[in-house]
């Protein structure tokens, strides 16, 4: 019989989405079990492997343990630090993820790590459950998940898990076109991506979907756009969220865009294929988000269909500027120095940004080149 391994202490994974800033986070699996999108450079070189079920129920008692000492010492007016000294706990990541819970107002948990429901259905309610009674108040439990791996799931298991407290997923579906799924090695095509969201919410889980702009790159940039808003159509998640293709060190899609391999757009050409996407979201009522830095446009924020016009009117409203313009625009976007299309208009911001571009020696021709470098730091 295979020896459990010892536990060495509470577990933190290297990621969570950006909207679970304040949860606390529990790591159920290592690293991801496909690993193989060109464009993730997240777990590369990393093996996946399942924490034991029994590892996780004492990361959740330790830090249960630890919120305790801290709410009592808050309570009686003592150092939380000096109370968590008194009562020997000595592991320093289940104090952090204590305190993080605190802050964050008991509301919300991420399990951790790129595919949570790869797990045995059985142990991941029972981790749910003990989740449930270890911290009752809070209200919102939440993972990755892998469309490939949710279409695998029988729906009466997902209705068990929404039932022990389960009750949103995030999905990297980042393009419903089988093309350019293909070209990225993402492991899963578009029925796979429209059965996995529809499961889910059947299911009663709040459903996130991610798209990607530019990651088909110039020759699918139609397909991107029109074939990822008809699978988002026939699924209608509660969001929509925007995060723009990069190009990370680690990931082999940029290893491939140095050899001349992959042809990457620029932000004129995703900024067109993003309006196109809008233009073809159609008899839904997602939310959608633009919550990573990445993404050019903050304005593209809202509710589905009443704020579909409002969103889209800024990216016409750039893609209508001339060159040089358009070169100010992203620019000050990427430094911070302006963050919406109408900044523009205000000869403050404006100037901030043409002194940027100054700085940067950015013309319109080198502009994309420039922002590339710039978006090194964003990742
Ligand atoms: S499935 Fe997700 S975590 Fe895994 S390699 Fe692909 S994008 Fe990265």
């Amino acid at each position: 019989m295979k020896k459990t391994p010892e536990y060495t202490g509470f577990e933190l994974g290297p990621i969570r989405p950006p909207s679970e800033a304040e949860s606390l986070l529990i790591r159920i699996t290592r690293n991801c079990p496909w690993n193989r999108c060109t464009f993730c450079p997240v777990y590369k070189g990393s093996r996946f492997s399942l924490r034991p079920v029994e590892h996780v129920l004492k990361d959740i008692d330790t830090v249960k343990r630890c919120v305790d000492i801290i709410l009592e010492a808050k309570k009686d007016g003592v150092s939380p630090n000096e109370a968590l000294e008194a009562n020997h706990i000595e592991d320093l990541h289940a104090q952090h993820a204590a305190y993080q819970l605190v802050a964050g107002g008991m509301r919300s948990i991420f399990l951790q790590d790129g595919n949570s429901l790869i797990i045995k259905p059985g142990d991941l309610i029972r981790i749910l459950q003990h989740l449930k009674n270890a911290f009752p108040t809070v209200g919102r439990i939440t993972s990755y998940a892998r469309s490939h791996t949710i279409a695998r799931i029988d729906d009466s298991y997902l209705r068990e898990m929404a039932d022990a407290g389960l009750n949103r997923i995030h999905i990297g579906m980042e393009s419903g076109s089988d093309e350019v799924l293909k070209l990225v090695k993402k492991g899963t095509d578009k029925a796979t991506q429209i059965l996995a969201g529809q499961k889910i919410k059947k299911a009663g889980i709040q459903l996130s979907e991610y798209y990607m702009p530019g990651l088909g790159g110039k020759a699918l940039l139609e397909k991107n756009a029109i074939e990822t808003a008809d699978a988002l159509n026939r699924i209608n998640p509660d969001f929509i969220r925007l995060r723009t293709l990069a190009m990370p060190v680690a990931a082999p899609l940029t290893a491939q865009f140095r050899n001349g391999d992959f042809d990457k757009m620029g932000e004129v050409e995703t900024a067109r294929e993003l309006l196109l996407f809008l233009e073809s979201l159609d008899g839904i009522t997602s939310v959608i988000r633009s919550d990573h830095t990445l993404n050019l446009f903050r304005e593209v924020d809202g509710l589905l269909p009443d704020d579909k016009e409002r969103m889209i009117q800024p990216i016409e409203e750039f893609l209508a500027l001339s060159p040089e313009d358009q070169m100010i625009f992203c620019i000050g976007r990427r430094t911070h120095r302006i963050s919406r299309v109408s900044d523009l208009h205000n000869p403050v911001t404006r100037g901030y940004a043409e002194q940027m571009c100054q700085q940067l020696g950015a013309t319109v021709d080198t502009m994309d080149e420039v922002v590339d470098n710039l978006m090194q730091s964003f990742i």
